[in-house]
């Protein structure tokens, strides 16, 4: 196989050992002479698989007692709705902070369940930095977005919030150290840093639920999937077994702190080159950058033909930017190796030899 250096924004790069893992259990399961697609999802050898899961994401958060985790379908585009759903109150009213094209959506969905207040949005500067947020006043609960995938913005700072803190963290969910028992509720699609597209992770406080006076579709009440396990109904189990070997290997490789120590190398790596090269510009301001979605662009659009030819020869595959930002985007997920970023970043060198 060509080796291709995969910046995708998502679904993105699994560490190599974890898909071969997945491929395996594909072919034949725990040793039960099935695939891991045709069994039950009752059975001994799949339950297991649940709970390692959880009890990893408990581990590798040092979570208090009174979180649950849960593996739940439905994307964190269900996420915003079950979110605000748990957590607003009959006639409510609730904080969010607008920081990107995720955030937006969060707050239109939570539009249909409530009254919403947005005091904090970066929208007017195109979202190129992260404002000062500080959630104060009467609310139900208070909702942010730590890393904004589309513009390459993250909060490097948990906000502080005098009522019930919930996050989105869909991009930058165990990538280095967090303050899990600061929030109520974290949820997180699963396929940027966790493992294939189908599962959504709910961190939650469960303490803190049951306290809206309203009636839920059993689906997005999330007391109804703690009641069973994370198993009221057939969850999505191949999505589940890879997001198990993925925090596995996180375990493996010293937890968060060895995360971010990985992480940190290759954002440096990158955004050192990025403020060297005189050809390129980031969008983010610097206090505000992405460590897992760095996005630039050429200031000469015109040499973006030749830009382009050059990194796809290397065998770069996925920095193509979003059409709301224009320009690159180089996702970093954990799992992509630093001789990857190693390659773009010497690609970046070598234009700048030819162009500059
Ligand atoms: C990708 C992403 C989403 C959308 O997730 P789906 O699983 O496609 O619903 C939401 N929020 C953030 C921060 C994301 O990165």
């Amino acid at each position: 196989m060509k080796k291709v250096h995969n910046f995708s924004a998502g679904p993105s790069i699994l560490p190599t050992e974890v898909i071969q893992q997945t491929a395996n259990a594909i072919q034949e399961f725990d040793g039960m002479g099935l695939s891991i697609l045709e069994i039950s999802h009752r059975s001994k050898n799949f339950e297991k698989v649940v709970a390692e899961a959880r009890q990893s994401v408990k581990e590798i958060l040092n979570l208090p007692d009174r979180y649950e985790v849960l593996f739940l379908q439905g994307g964190a585009t269900l996420g915003f709705h079950i979110a605000a759903m748990n957590f607003m109150k009959e006639g409510g009213k609730a904080v969010y902070a607008n920081t990107g094209v995720w955030a937006s959506g969060a707050i239109k969905e939570a539009k249909l369940i409530g009254q919403v207040d947005v005091p904090f949005d970066s929208a007017a500067s195109n979202h190129n930095h992260i404002p000062e947020v500080d959630f104060k006043g009467n609310y139900d609960f208070a909702h942010y977005t730590s890393n904004n995938t589309i513009y390459g913005t993250q909060y490097h700072y948990t906000p502080k919030s005098e009522m019930p803190l919930v996050c989105d963290m869909s991009s930058d969910i165990f990538s280095r150290p967090l303050d899990a028992s600061a929030h109520a509720l974290i949820y997180a699609g699963a396929q940027k840093n966790l493992g294939p597209a189908g599962a959504t992770l709910y961190i939650v406080d469960k303490e803190l639920l049951g306290q809206t006076g309203r009636k839920l579709p059993v689906y997005m009440d999330l007391q109804a999937h703690i009641d069973k396990d994370s198993m009221y109904n057939t969850p999505p189990v191949l999505s589940i077994y890879t997001c198990m070997l993925t925090l596995r290997w996180i375990k493996e490789l010293g937890g968060l702190e060895g995360m971010e120590k990985r992480n940190s190398a290759k954002q440096s790596l990158f955004y050192t080159e990025l403020d060297r090269n005189g050809l390129f510009q980031g969008h983010a301001v610097e206090s505000a950058r992405s460590w897992m979605n760095p996005t630039f662009r050429l200031n000469d659009d015109q040499l973006a033909a030749e830009f382009d030819a050059m990194w796809k020869e290397a065998g770069i595959s996925g920095i193509a930017g979003h059409r709301s930002v224009g320009g690159y985007r180089a996702s970093m997920y954990n799992a992509l190796p630093i001789e990857s970023v190693q390659v773009l970043v010497d690609v970046m060198k070598e234009f700048e030899r030819v162009k500059g």
